[in-house]
């Protein structure tokens, strides 16, 4: 890993440009992004005034993701990359950080938000949950942030990137309302969400769902033995209908977790896929971040109610 890191730091330090220059002209600001939220919020916000080159697709975990050449590549080539940060992106941090200070413009969204607003977690790298785009407030002070520094970037289509802002979080605050209403048939008792890693703790304290995991914030540290049973007991004793499988993350630590509940003469049915740290395909409803909030409500709701 730090053989990698330093030959990946020294391809940066060669390729970086030394100054960010104000696009002018007709010349388009050319921006790499990390996860697919991310990514969806720039082409939310700029459409076809940037050239958009988005790192991680469908079902890409961003706690495992390594840089590869190409995506080196593609950092030499960018004006900005914009990255979600608090350390989701583990193995590209360090990167990040370091082609800032040799004058690369990188910028972790997640800046935005005062600390005040995140949850604390006193054993993750970062100090804190990095899964902060399910607040849905927060996730309206990311946007205006990106739309501010796209801004700055990229003074001529400033008007663009704030009509855009304030377009888009009017359907955030559309999707906060529907997610309100759905939630009405969900009694208190029923909101338990077992999942396979913590993302879910920002929709928990949204929402007042108790978040049970089996996997820690990251990805990177599997479940154990101990975890399953702990969890299956938790199931039965709080008669759960239905726990749920992530598109990032393998599937056999839930698969694991039924068949625990299983053998202990219980059912518990998977409720479904939820997207957690990563989007949908792009052609699907999914595939944004408003579609992808949407379905993991109706989701959730539609198995636990
Ligand atoms: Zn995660």
């Amino acid at each position: 890993m730090k053989n990698y890191l330093i030959i990946l730091i020294a391809l940066i330090t060669i390729s970086c440009k030394k100054e960010i220059k104000e696009k002018s002209g007709n010349e388009k600001l050319r921006v790499v992004t990390t996860t697919s939220q991310v990514t969806d919020l720039v082409k939310a916000l700029a459409g076809d005034k940037v050239i958009l080159e988005g790192l991680m697709g469908a079902g890409v975990d961003p706690h495992l993701y390594k840089a590869s050449e190409g995506d080196v590549t593609k950092f030499y080539n960018a004006d900005v990359i914009f990255y979600s940060g608090l350390h989701l992106e583990g193995k590209l941090e360090d990167v990040f950080e370091k082609m800032r200070h040799q004058g690369k413009n990188t910028i972790a969204v997640s800046d935005a938000i005062s600390k005040a607003d995140l949850i604390s977690s006193a054993d993750f790298a970062s100090s804190y949950d990095p899964h902060f785009w399910f607040s849905i407030p927060q996730w309206k002070k990311v946007t205006e942030y990106v739309a501010g520094e796209l801004s700055k970037l990229d003074a001529k289509n400033a008007t663009v990137y704030t009509d855009n802002a304030k377009k888009y979080i009017e359907k955030l605050t559309a999707l906060e309302k529907n997610n309100t209403a759905q939630l009405e048939v969900l009694p208190k008792e029923k909101r338990i969400l077992v999942t396979a890693h913590d993302a879910f703790a920002y929709f928990g304290k949204a929402y007042n769902f108790q978040v049970v995991s089996l996997q820690g914030l990251s990805t990177a540290t599997e479940a154990g033995v101990q975890d399953v049973q702990r969890i299956s007991s938790f199931i039965i004793e709080h008669n759960i209908k239905a726990v749920f499988i992530e598109s990032s993350v393998p599937v056999r630590t839930v698969e694991a977790l039924q068949a625990a509940v299983k053998a202990k003469n219980h059912q518990v049915e998977i409720g479904g896929t939820l997207y957690s740290d990563a989007l949908g395909n792009p052609d699907a409803v999914e595939g944004t971040y408003i579609g992808m909030y949407a379905y993991n409500m109706k989701t959730i709701v539609n198995a636990l109610k």
